[in-house]
């Protein structure tokens, strides 16, 4: 099938290129891991397709989001685990598109994958249970989309995964993960995304966070805290603000270096990787400046 400008070879849409207009933890670690990758996904906008692990993060996530919908006493093991076909139909119904990592045909004919891959989900929802009470929790939001401006109109924006508060009005922000919990050397680093939204809250509620909760799913399981203060998220902001800079510049010139890491084997976009012998597309926006110009 030919493709279109409006849709890929997989079928879903591609969106037109278009410049950034604001930060997101992931997308600020995009560009910090790689400007290519950067571009590739938020100013060309080229479709990935989609990924059984991504999607059974999603999948869990939604059950967990869904399992709070119940009375304290009735969140137990077997409610969530009887979540997990119901919501994974609702996925397949809202992204079509999802059925494609799980062809029924001969070479699948009992439909294996798809039960091993439940089975996956099933074991990282039991494994929440060993690290959290939901009987135990009561979180004002699930699921929650945060934005705000910074004085300097840098615009942040993402999901919180759940916000508890303590009857002594204190906040906590919860984010799941369906990987394993990083060396203690690396900790920092998955904490910058929490530090983040901690920012993000601060500047839209003027509240600082008490504590900031990654609860790694996968592995052993883990529950990694920290308590962040006004500095932490100060130094954030300024790191955020010289992030824009950066990516300002480079969307003003085009320069988005491709920059090997341990990520490039899962990555979708090694066709038109340099590092990989391949071309980026044409850069589709204006410039305004050329990168000698700038570093004079
Ligand atoms: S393959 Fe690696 S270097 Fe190339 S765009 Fe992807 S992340 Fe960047």
């Amino acid at each position: 099938m030919q493709q279109t400008d409006t849709t890929s070879a997989t079928g879903a849409p591609v969106r037109p290129a278009a410049p950034p207009t604001g930060l997101s933890p992931s997308r600020a670690g995009d560009f910090l891991t790689c400007p290519l990758l950067y571009r590739l996904r938020v100013i060309d906008r080229l479709p990935e397709p989609p990924s059984a692990a991504a999607t059974r993060g999603t999948l869990v996530h939604a059950v967990l989001e869904r399992l709070f919908d119940s009375p304290a006493a009735e969140r137990t093991p077997e409610r969530a685990l009887g979540l997990l076909r119901p919501q994974w139909e609702r996925l397949l119904g809202e992204r079509p598109e999802l059925g494609s990592l799980f062809p029924e045909g001969p070479e699948d004919p009992d439909g294996a994958a798809l039960t091993r891959w439940l089975s996956d989900a099933e074991k990282l929802v039991g494994q929440w249970f060993r690290l959290e009470d939901p009987t135990r929790l009561h979180p004002v939001e699930r699921e929650l989309y945060v934005e705000t401006a910074l004085e300097s109109g840098l615009l942040l924006r993402g999901y919180i995964d759940r916000v508890d508060v303590a009857p002594t009005g204190e906040v906590r922000l919860v984010d799941y993960k369906t990987g394993r919990a990083p060396s203690r050397d690396f900790e920092g680093k998955a904490m910058f995304q929490m530090k983040f939204y901690a920012l993000v809250v601060w500047r839209w509620k003027g509240v600082i966070p008490k504590r900031l909760q990654l609860v790694y799913l996968g592995g052993g399981g883990d529950v990694v805290s920290y308590d962040p203060d006004q500095a932490d998220l100060l130094a954030v902001e300024r790191k955020l603000q010289a992030l824009w800079e950066r990516i300002g510049h480079a969307v003003a010139t085009g320069d988005f270096p491709a920059t090997r890491n341990r990520l490039c084997d899962w990555c979708d976009h090694r066709a038109s990787c340099p590092e990989f012998g391949g071309t980026p597309p044409p850069y589709p926006l204006p410039l305004s400046r050329t990168p000698d110009e700038d570093d004079r």
